[in-house]
């Protein structure tokens, strides 16, 4: 059976911290406040990943109290996340998501992104999906006060341990 996951999350702009999106380090004036390296995109992906689990959000599994994720490429937790699916015997279909950001230009970094969200996950970056629309300078998001992403994705569990 198939079942999906739905993830959102938004992250503060601050300077003297790197930008990482979708595991990759852009060069950029601000990045984003957080206990670990507040990959806002991967933490909406990681979201989506539990919920179509049936499991809490990342905020469960790695508390921000807990030193052991502190400054933690998020990368690592989505690494995490593909154990709980191999566990289950659960399959990612696909995955799909938005950045919400109005600046610096995601485009030529989209790529790079895809293939290190299939490197953790361990699937085909072809099933991997990151597009990026800029909020049209309205909002918290178009004030350049913070970014934004959210996720969906498809998973395929091979036996009924999906009904449990
Ligand atoms: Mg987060």
């Amino acid at each position: 059976m198939y079942k999906v996951g739905i993830g959102y999350d938004v992250h503060q702009l601050v300077e003297g911290r790197k930008l990482y999106l979708g595991g990759v380090e852009i060069a950029h004036t601000h990045g984003l406040s957080g206990h670990s390296d507040a990959d806002v995109l991967i933490h909406a992906i990681s979201d989506a990943l539990l919920g179509a689990l049936g499991e809490p959000d990342i905020g469960h599994f790695f508390p921000n109290t807990d030193p052991r994720w502190k400054d933690v490429r998020s990368t690592l937790l989505l690494q995490e996340i593909a154990g709980m699916f191999r566990a289950r015997g659960a399959r990612i279909v696909n995955v799909d998501s938005s950045l919400i950001i109005e600046e610096p230009k995601i485009a030529p970094h989209i790529k790079a992104m895809k293939q290190e969200i299939a490197n953790a996950l361990n699937v085909n970056p072809q099933v991997i999906g990151v597009k990026a629309t800029t909020n049209e300078k309205v909002g918290f998001v178009g004030r350049k006060e913070g970014i934004a992403a959210m996720a969906v994705v498809s998973v395929k569990f091979a036996d009924s341990s999906a009904h449990g």
